[in-house]
């Protein structure tokens, strides 16, 4: 729906069209992979199956003795029908796991066997690839090159994944080299063609943190051409200092300075060389998707890359999620943020990972999940479908939401999300100052997830079209461009509410300090920014005033200072935002009262409720159907909420026609009463346990 911001004043004065403010939902999926392994998008149940083949398992160690029974079994027809019969409808299993296809020929064709068994029950098949594993001790032997194809260290060392000790015989493939890269397509090649595979699941899906980077020949060489390509010879003088770049190596360490201790990235070199790893992922994936999309358009493609969990991706793993999505339609998280609200007010979860997975229209595989009512509650509130429920044997919780889900698919096909505010992830400012961006980003986002108002994530590239938006929100987004602050600019002069934190905009997007405030005129009263500095001192804006003023059509509200509630915890390595942080701030209700404010009008829906209850918001324009999904995120310790008041704003030439609740805990769909007045709908949920959702169907306008 793309009401322009002229139309969306004139309905605001009006008083009419306030349903068309609720239909604001996320970006469009690009060009690049619409249409292809489109099953994914109507939703998804998948289990497994072991993902580690036989021989892993043995050069691993520690084993039980009967390893080869159980791995057999693994891919049984037995075990697939079992599944099956559970209501799975993607069996999960092994197919490559870097140990070179000789020496996994035997289980590769066991894996194209039980592929077909699962085919026969209907099912499709999710087929394990190892993306960055290289067994050298039977890789070498059967392709001797492949010792030019691993990742290297300064030193020459060849780079390991970082499994602790023991895993020492996996190298790293190094994604620069063509070789490699060839190699890699023969294995997809196989997956598509001989196992006839309907999913690919690419598996540890990044790069080793500094001062573990690739120093190769190809990289070297590589970066140095990435430097000569993105910037002209008066670029290169203004970005370095001289046109030259030859001579520019990947970054080196010194011993009293470790990679995990740097806080601020300042050197145009160090921040050159992580957009040259993010691209390095992007480019290779891209290759490998298209590939094995020339051989199947149908076969989907997912990366175990992870969520947004508070880590500097980017920095660390060569991750620039915005990049990668647009060449998946699913993607795992790993990470240990199962949801809960814990006694000293966190409020954990996944909402930005599956936040994230939406905004690039894929599925998002969540681990953990299995037998945890909170966890899959969350996952069919944020994903709109299950995505993976983990291995046989499956779990009476899992089962009992595996059978609700199923029986209620039509009401999350098809969904968009609601998305009248939206919380900008700025890649230069997440980047460069993780510490300090990552930080207030959570904190704004834990004061929108906690008073349950609907918002979607956006990145760089969004910022061209924010026209579906209502409010945006800069979350300490330090580094903006000189076009971003004019896409800003234009989106507060056309009617947009904007709410501003902290030093938003006092530096560019190579994170030098501008002179004049890059907002000024928008937000007054901002304190300068620091240029460089050899010891980060932090900034304290605490003497700021905030503002709120109306500035052409629309209306900006500035925030100088965000407060963790409590003690901060100390900084963690890499300057990783854990868990630890998520809580939602002393002065969230500044947060909360500025969005609305910012709106101009309601926003569309308003739920009642304590601090850990938690509410999702989609439409589906074919059915005219909005749906509100709730989430007890304190079940195990308050099994019950009651009378839950909920508000939706509709169009004055619409109506309401039904209002139902639907529960796992309950067989049957109830009716609610329900109040309307033209202008809004409001009925209560007299009871939530750990899940439920709410359809609200409406009549078309007239
Ligand atoms: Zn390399």
């Amino acid at each position: 729906m793309a009401l322009n911001r002229r139309e969306f004043i004139g309905s605001m004065v009006a008083s009419a069209s306030l349903k068309d403010l609720a239909l604001l939902h996320t970006t469009e999926k690009p060009a690049s992979s619409s249409a292809q392994g489109e099953w994914v998008q109507n939703g998804m149940i998948d289990a497994g199956g072991m993902h580690e083949p036989y021989i892993f398992v043995v050069r691993r160690g520690g084993q039980r003795t009967d390893a080869r029974q159980i791995s057999e079994y693994e891919q049984s027809e037995p075990l697939i029908k079992q599944l099956h019969s559970q209501g799975i409808e993607v069996f999960h299993t092994h197919l490559y796991k870097g140990f070179g296809m000789a020496a996994e020929k035997e289980e590769m064709e066991q894996t194209r066997d039980a592929v077909a068994i699962a085919h026969r029950y209907g099912m499709k098949a999710d087929t394990y690839v190892q993306w960055s594993s290289m067994m050298y001790e039977t890789f070498f032997a059967e392709e001797p090159r492949a010792e030019h194809w691993i990742q290297r260290d300064i030193s020459g060392l060849p780079i390991l994944l970082t499994y602790g000790y023991q895993q020492s015989f996996r190298y790293k493939p190094c994604f620069s080299n063509l070789e490699y890269m060839e190699y890699l397509k023969k294995v997809v090649r196989y997956a598509i063609l001989e196992v006839k595979t309907d999913f690919i699941h690419l598996d540890n899906f990044s790069l080793n943190a500094e001062p573990d980077s690739c120093h190769c020949p190809w990289c070297t060489s590589g970066f140095r051409k990435y430097l000569s390509t993105k910037y002209s010879s008066k670029q290169l003088r203004e970005r370095f200092g001289f046109e030259n770049i030859s001579f520019v190596n990947p970054p080196q360490w010194n011993r009293n300075n470790p990679p995990g201790n740097l806080e601020i990235i300042y050197d145009p070199a160090i921040q050159e060389w992580i957009d040259f790893r993010c691209q390095l992922m992007a480019d290779a994936l891209r290759q490998i998707s298209e590939y094995a999309k020339s051989l199947n358009p149908e076969v989907a493609m997912e990366i175990n890359q992870g969520g947004i969990s508070g880590e500097n991706k980017s920095w660390l793993g060569g991750i620039d999620q915005a990049r990668l999505l647009k060449f998946t339609e699913s993607y795992v998280t790993e990470e240990d943020n199962a949801p809960a609200y814990h006694a000293d007010g966190r409020l954990v979860s996944k909402i930005r990972s599956y936040k994230l997975a939406r905004a690039y229209k894929n599925v998002l595989l969540a681990s953990g999940v299995a037998n945890d009512p909170v966890g899959l509650a969350e996952l069919l509130a944020f994903n709109q479908t299950l995505g993976s429920v983990g291995t046989d044997p499956l779990l009476p919780e899992t089962l009992k939401y595996i059978d609700f889900y199923r029986k209620n698919r039509d009401l999350y096909q098809e969904s968009e999300d609601i998305a009248p505010v939206a919380v900008f992830r700025s890649y230069a400012s997440l980047t460069y100052h993780h510490a300090s961006a990552e930080l207030s980003a959570i904190l704004v986002e834990q004061s929108l997830i906690q008073s349950r108002i609907p918002f979607v994530l956006v990145f760089d590239e969004h910022l061209r079209n924010l026209a579906d938006h209502k409010v945006l929100i800069l979350p300490n987004s330090e580094c903006l461009s000189d076009e971003q602050l004019t896409l800003i600019r234009r989106y507060v002069n056309d009617g947009g509410g904007l709410v501003v934190t902290e030093e938003s905009g006092l530096y560019d997007d190579w994170r030098r300090m501008r002179t004049q405030p890059g907002l000024s005129g928008l937000v007054d009263g901002q304190l300068a920014g620091v240029d460089y500095q050899e010891e980060v001192q932090s900034q304290s804006n605490g003497t700021v005033a905030g503002m709120r003023k109306q500035v052409g059509r629309g209306r900006v509200a500035y925030i100088p200072s965000l407060q963790f509630d409590g003690e901060l915890p100390p900084p963690e390595p890499y300057f990783t935002i854990t868990n630890r942080f998520w809580k939602r701030p002393k002065d969230w209700k500044e947060i909360t009262d500025a969005v609305n404010w910012a709106a101009g009008d309601p926003i569309p829906f308003t739920v009642d409720g304590p601090e850990y209850l938690v509410a999702n918001y989609t439409y589906q324009p074919r059915k005219r159907r909005f749906l509100v999904h709730l989430v007890n995120y304190n079940a195990t310790k308050v099994p019950s909420i009651a009378d839950i008041h909920v508000r939706t704003y509709t169009a004055r030439n619409e109506k309401t026609l039904r209002v139902t609740l639907y529960t796992p805990d309950s067989d049957k769909a109830q009716p609610l009463d329900y109040k309307s007045d033209g202008y809004s709908t409001t009925f209560t949920v007299a009871e939530l346990r750990t899940y439920a959702f709410i359809a609200v169907e409406v009549s078309k306008a007239e």
